[in-house]
């Protein structure tokens, strides 16, 4: 291992893998602790693997390197405080388990005064009625925990989906939250970072689109981005990152509603809608990241145009059908195809919104058509 800095990231997804390949640069050598030993960071960062509960495997992990840090985000709470015993983790811990859970995130957002769709917990059919009296329909019953691109959510219309839905999502086995479902005009997301000196730097509002609750595609600064509605996603997040002393990148995925801002949930952790830093000309969410981790300065976060992403999900086109495409900076996980499963993402970088359109068109359709 190299004597610069040695950075511990907890999971071994395509985030940390992101993350090690932005290390390199900096002289830094990250090291990721997955349950999977075929985790897809594996090839470009050292792979540690073993379960979460191995106290001694996660001592010996946190013991050899400088910092810790996690990109998954249902690690679970207690094997972070045992990795925290013996290196500095960063976010804080606290933030990651506030992120592990809907209703908890809901109520960060109502307590510092941050707009939230109403919602109530769920924890017995009774409750459920009573939940439903307060948001209205329609409205979204979700798992609190363990959910992600949309799994563990039914959408409930009308009184007739209130069964389906209740039955959808474990029938109470499991704690839920209800949420008025909101009209939103689009949403968006703030990926910030904070370093350990409290500097906060945020880049530009992102505009996200999903399907079936997976992130198709994002494109930033979001079309039409005044400094207004900046600001307001700003100041979300430096509310929330203030009052958790957090430190590292934090995405806040946001509805816009009536030009008003509500949060839908944190990540306390580099973030898909932030993969288009990566070739936009900034410092990208990843050495951001890892830059905050490591006390080090915050960098640029103004792309040098107009960004857009495209993500490749269930299968990817051909390697040779994406380079085709001067312009589309092409970043595969090596993960074997799976419906549903994000295996890549596309960036591409243009002079204005009319360049990005037509730049992301073609590859969007090439996505589309392989995932078909
Ligand atoms: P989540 O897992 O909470 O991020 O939800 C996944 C996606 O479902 C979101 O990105 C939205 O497109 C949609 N969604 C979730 N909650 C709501 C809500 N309360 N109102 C409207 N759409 C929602």
């Amino acid at each position: 291992m190299s004597g610069g800095l040695k950075v511990g990231v907890l999971g071994g997804g395509q985030l940390g893998r992101m993350l090690a390949l932005a290390g390199a640069p900096l002289g830094a050598s990250v090291r990721c602790y997955d349950e999977a030993a075929d985790a897809c960071a594996g090839p470009v960062a050292g792979l540690e693997a073993g379960a979460w509960t191995d106290a001694g495997r996660l001592e010996a992990f946190a013991r050899g390197v400088d910092v810790v840090t996690y990109e998954f985000e249902n690690v679970p709470v207690e094997s972070v405080r045992v990795v925290a015993r013996h290196a500095p983790v960063w976010p804080p811990i606290e933030a990651l388990r506030i992120g592990q859970d809907r209703l908890e995130e809901k109520t960060l957002f109502g307590r510092l005064g941050i707009g939230v769709p109403t919602f109530a917990a769920v924890s017995s059919r009774g409750e459920l009625d009573d939940g439903l009296r307060r948001t209205g329909l329609p409205a979204v019953l979700k798992t609190r925990r363990g959910g992600y691109d949309g799994k563990g959510q039914a959408v409930i219309r009308g009184a007739a989906d209130v069964d389906g839905a209740w039955a959808a999502v474990g029938a109470g086995r499991v704690p839920l939250i209800v949420e008025a479902m909101v009209p939103f005009e689009r949403e968006l997301s703030v990926v910030a970072a904070r370093g350990r000196d409290g500097a906060v730097a945020c880049y530009p509002l992102t505009q996200n689109e999903h399907r079936g609750g997976i992130l198709r595609q994002s494109v930033a600064p979001a079309a039409g981005l005044t400094p207004a509605l900046q600001e307001a996603g700003e100041s979300i997040a430096r509310r929330i990152m203030g009052e958790l002393g957090y430190v590292g990148v934090l995405a806040v995925e946001l509805f816009e509603v009536g030009g008003v801002l509500l949060a839908n949930e944190i990540a306390p952790r580099v973030h898909n809608s932030g993969h288009w830093t990566m070739d936009a000309g900034c410092v990208s969410q990843f050495e951001q990241h890892l830059r905050a981790v490591a006390g080090l300065g915050l960098g640029e976060t103004r792309p040098r145009g107009v960004a857009g992403m495209v993500n490749l999900i269930g299968a990817a086109p051909a390697l040779a059908e994406l380079t085709a495409w001067p312009w589309a900076r092409v970043h595969l996980y090596g993960k074997p195809a799976r419906a549903g499963r994000k295996l890549g993402h596309v960036n591409v970088l243009a002079a204005d919104e009319a360049e990005l359109a037509e730049r992301i068109r073609p590859i969007r359709a090439a996505a589309d058509a392989a995932a078909r």
